[in-house]
This record gives structure tokens, C-alpha cells and sequence, in this order.
């Protein structure tokens, strides 16, 4: 037959037309998965950056910008996906979820960011089991597939990690926002207890990713397992005391990690698997130091039930000896005469929001010719980074702020230490005493000044409950009051002079 070019041509527009297209479809595709992929790897590159920022205080909050920017790129790389239906309940879930942050971080006060980190960790850990049970109850009862060993061993453990992490982080919150009783709740065998049921959840996983289905129960043992973990959550953390909470948080921090980024396993997803690790790896890494700060085992924090309420009649009053207490005038005097002061924060500075009078302390001896820095200990406060924190917002310079390494020498040549809220940080208890709850703990020389001041409200104690023999000192006087009503009183006294 001959050919009827017309004919030909009629014949092959649909075809090429359709052929077009689905190259189209094909490039548009490529493009879309090259934007998923590059923003992914935008948003890892920022939050590597964003975590080296925060090694140093001055470059951390450059360090935050670029991790939420590195956020921003992985949300807006992560809705151009091609498998996303329907807009309507993701843009309501931004609305909300953007709505709560934007509320945390006008509202919440400083002194509450450890249990606002323990809520969002709560949350994190929520979306992530939330997430692994839809993809579970979607392979097993709507698609009714089998689900491989190494899928099933990505969302076990996504569900495991991530069930404990929720229950365990709002026990952190309810300990640090007083819901709950701080001090350690504690039973006979607790640790065996929760060593064996923490046992069983991991019997559960490994008879999830290893039984065949054929043996059946998958779906029972899985939705078992998921409860089992909310169940450890709980019980390990009620025995730990409220002060050691940041610790917890920042274990739970590292749990959260882990748990998303086997959600990015189980998913397929790079970006999750990235910034679940480096969660992981960093929150571990920091639980660490915290301890090593304490000089306390990682084990003694989980398992050590430190806080129990102890007796705390120590050695210095029991022998008899006192402590000398000094007037504003008297303390005010010493300061404004002083050449070199070291400002020693601690806890109370925290709860009396005493940062901003100690600021305007610091300038008034400065302007008269005297030197102040500020010496600051690893644990000081109630998490790490609290004291740099405060004390940044009150525009204290960090070139002020030393660590405990860089300062420790110069207490010798100090005429004033003037400890603030501070107390185990400062017990040279931890150098002398072996029977001392914080023998071996590093602490801040203030011991070693001319003269020491110090300020807080009472002879009660810090945090691990025991005497400090450093107010007993002959060379230290104190000042008893909050610390701000103290301060706001010395700076009017300083300024008189
Ligand atoms: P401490 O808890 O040892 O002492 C705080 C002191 O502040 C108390 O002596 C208290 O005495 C005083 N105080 C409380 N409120 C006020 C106020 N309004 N005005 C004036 N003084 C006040 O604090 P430190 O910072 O010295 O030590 C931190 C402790 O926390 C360490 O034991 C550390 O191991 C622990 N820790 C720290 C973590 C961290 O990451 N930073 C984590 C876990 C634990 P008074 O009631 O008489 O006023």
C-alpha cells in the first residue's frame, strides 16, 4: 500500500504527541527528584554547619539561623514530592505546628527551655512511631504484603526507639515542670525490672524482623512491642531525679535521632537518615559530657537514683563552725574597691533572672577601674550552655565568659569571687573529701580568691544535697536575699560610692 503521508501524519500526531509527553513527564520527573535530592542535601550541608556553630557560644546562634534554614530548605524540598495527593492536611499541619513553635518562643521563658526541649523531643518521637505504624498497617492490612526482614528491622526499631522516647521525654517534662515529683521514685529490683522489660521489647523486635510470617502474631507482637516501649519510657526515667533531667533529654534527644532516622531507612528518605544520625550522634555525645562534667558514670545518671533526699547536717556545721554573713554596704565596698573580681553564676542566678543586675554590676567595677570575668562551670545550672546562655542575653560579652579550664588559675590573683546562685560547682568538698557524694567532680577554684562573697537566700543546699565547706571559710562572707533583689541592691550601692 502506499503510503499516504497525510494519513501517516494523522496516524502519528497522537503518538509522538503522547511520546512527547511522557519524555516530558520523564525529564519533569528527573527534575523534581534532582530538586528533592539537592535540597536534601542543602538542608544536611546547614545542619552540619548549624551543629559546628554551636561548639562556641558566640557563633551558636549563627549556628541555629543556619539549621532552621537548613530546615526550611528540607520542608520546601519535601512538598514538591511527587506522591503528595493532596495539600490540605499537610498546610493545616504547618499552620498548627508553626503556630505552637511560634507561641513556645515568644512565651516560654528561659529558665523553661529544658522541659520545652523535653516536649518537642515527645513530639519528634510521636511523628516518628505515628508514622512507622501507618507505613506498617498500609504494607500489612491494606496492601496485605510481606514485609522484608531489613524493612521490618528499619521500622521496629524506628517504633521501638520512638515509642520509649515519647513516654520517656514527658516524664522529663512532667519531673522539670513540677507535674511530677522530681525526687527519684524508686522500688525493690527497679533496675532488674526494667532491664528485663526492656528485654522483652527487644525480643519482640527481633522476632518481628526474623520470624517468618508464616509463623503468624506479626501484627499482635508489633502493636505489643509499640506499648512495651511506652512502658519503658516510663519506668526509666522515674527513678532518675529531676536535676539529672537534662541528661535524660539530651539520652532521649539521641533515641529521637536514632528513631528518625530509621524512619528515613524504612522510607527511603536520605535527608531523614542524615539528620536522625547526626541527632543521634550528638545528643549521645552530649549526654556524655554532662556526665563527665559530674564526674559521674553514664550509668550512675540512669541507674544511680541521684537526688534521693540524703541527710544533709555536714561536717563544717557539725564541727561546730560558722558562717559570717555581710551587709550590702559592707559587699558593695569591697566590689567597688576590688581591681580584679570573678563572677561565679550558678542555678539561683538562673531562678532569681538575676543576669541582667549582674551585667550592670560588671560595667559599675569596670568603669571604676576594676576587671570582672565571668567563670563559667560545664553543669552550672540545669543544662548545659545555661549560664552562656543567660548571661549573652544580658549582653554580657563572650570574651568575659571563661571556662572553668581558662579561669582556674587566675582565682589566686582574684581579690573578690562573688558567687551567685552557685554552690556544688564551688564545693571544694570535691577535692578534699573522699566520702563526698561529688568527690572527683571538677569544680571552679573560688576557694582559692582573696576573699569570697556570696549570695543566696538561705544555708539550704545546691543540687547533690550537701554541705558546702566553702561558706564556712574564714575568707567568705555572705549575703543573703535573692540574688536579684541583692544585686539590684549593690549596684545602687556601688553607683553611691
Ligand atoms: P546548685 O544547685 O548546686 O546550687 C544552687 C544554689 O542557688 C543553691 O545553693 C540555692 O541556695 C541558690 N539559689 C536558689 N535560688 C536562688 C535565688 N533566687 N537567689 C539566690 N540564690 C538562689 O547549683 P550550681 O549551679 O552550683 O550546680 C549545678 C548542679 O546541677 C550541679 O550539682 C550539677 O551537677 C547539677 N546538674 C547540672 C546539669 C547541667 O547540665 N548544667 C545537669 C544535671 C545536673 P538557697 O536555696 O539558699 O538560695
Amino acid at each position: 500500500m502506499p503510503s499516504l503521508p497525510l494519513f501517516d501524519n494523522l496516524l502519528a500526531t497522537p503518538l509522538l504527541a503522547q511520546h512527547t509527553a511522557d519524555a516530558h513527564g520523564a525529564v519533569n520527573e528527573g527534575l523534581r527528584q534532582f530538586l528533592i535530592e539537592g535540597s536534601y542535601l542543602a538542608a544536611s550541608v546547614l545542619f552540619i554547619l548549624g551543629l559546628r556553630g554551636l561548639t562556641a557560644p558566640d557563633k551558636a546562634r549563627r549556628g541555629m539561623q543556619l539549621a532552621a534554614a537548613g530546615m526550611l530548605v528540607a520542608v520546601i524540598g519535601t512538598l514538591i514530592d511527587a506522591r503528595i495527593l493532596d495539600y490540605k492536611w499537610i498546610l493545616l499541619g504547618l499552620l498548627l505546628g508553626s503556630g505552637i513553635g511560634a507561641a513556645i518562643s515568644i512565651w516560654m521563658p528561659m529558665t523553661a527551655i529544658p522541659q520545652r526541649t523535653a516536649i518537642s523531643h515527645a513530639f519528634g518521637a510521636l511523628a516518628a512511631t505515628l508514622v512507622g505504624i501507618s507505613h506498617f498497617d498500609f504494607l500489612t492490612r491494606i496492601l496485605g504484603t510481606e514485609v522484608g526482614h531489613v524493612e521490618m528491622a528499619a521500622l521496629g526499631f524506628e517504633v521501638m526507639f520512638g515509642s520509649l522516647t515519647i513516654t520517656g521525654s514527658l516524664m522529663a517534662f512532667g519531673k522539670l515542670q513540677e507535674l511530677l515529683p522530681g525526687a527519684p521514685i524508686t522500688y525493690p529490683f527497679q533496675n532488674e525490672t526494667n532491664i528485663g522489660l526492656f528485654a522483652v521489647t527487644a525480643l519482640m523486635f527481633l522476632y518481628l524482623v526474623l520470624a517468618p510470617t508464616a509463623w503468624g502474631g506479626h501484627t499482635t507482637v508489633f502493636y505489643l512491642m509499640v506499648l512495651a516501649g511506652l512502658a519503658v519510657g516510663v519506668l526509666i526515667v522515674i527513678p532518675i531525679g529531676g536535676a539529672d533531667m537534662p541528661v535524660v533529654i539530651s539520652l532521649m534527644n539521641s533515641y529521637a535521632g536514632l528513631a528518625a532516622s530509621a524512619m528515613g531507612f524504612a522510607l527511603g528518605n536520605n535527608l531523614l537518615i542524615i539528620a536522625g544520625a547526626l541527632d543521634g550522634a550528638s545528643g549521645f555525645i552530649l549526654s556524655i559530657l554532662m556526665s563527665r562534667a559530674m564526674n559521674r558514670s553514664f550509668a550512675n545518671v540512669l541507674f544511680g537514683a541521684f537526688g534521693t533526699p540524703v541527710e544533709t547536717a555536714g561536717k563544717a556545721s557539725s564541727a561546730g563552725m560558722t558562717v559570717k554573713s555581710v551587709s550590702v554596704e559592707d559587699a558593695a565596698a569591697q566590689l567597688a574597691y576590688a581591681s580584679e573580681v570573678i563572677v561565679v553564676p550558678g542555678y539561683g542566678m538562673a531562678v532569681a533572672q538575676a543576669q541582667h543586675q549582674v551585667r550592670e554590676l560588671a560595667e559599675l567595677i569596670e568603669r571604676r577601674g576594676g576587671e570582672v570575668k565571668f567563670a563559667i562551670h560545664p553543669v552550672a545550672g540545669r543544662m548545659p550552655g545555661h549560664m552562656n546562655v543567660l548571661l549573652a542575653e544580658a549582653n554580657v560579652p563572650y570574651d568575659k565568659m571563661l571556662e572553668m579550664d581558662e579561669i582556674n588559675d587566675q582565682f589566686p590573683r582574684a581579690d573578690v569571687a562573688l558567687v551567685i546562685g552557685a554552690n556544688d560547682v564551688v564545693n571544694p568538698a570535691a577535692r578534699n573529701d573522699r566520702s563526698s557524694p561529688i568527690f572527683g567532680m571538677p569544680i571552679l577554684n573560688a576557694d582559692q580568691a582573696r576573699s569570697i562573697i556570696v549570695l543566696k537566700r538561705s544555708m539550704n543546699p545546691g543540687f547533690a544535697g550537701i554541705e558546702n565547706e566553702l561558706f564556712y571559710d574564714p575568707k567568705t562572707a555572705l549575703l543573703f536575699g535573692d540574688a536579684k533583689s541583692s544585686l539590684t541592691k549593690l549596684v545602687a550601692e556601688v553607683k553611691s560610692l
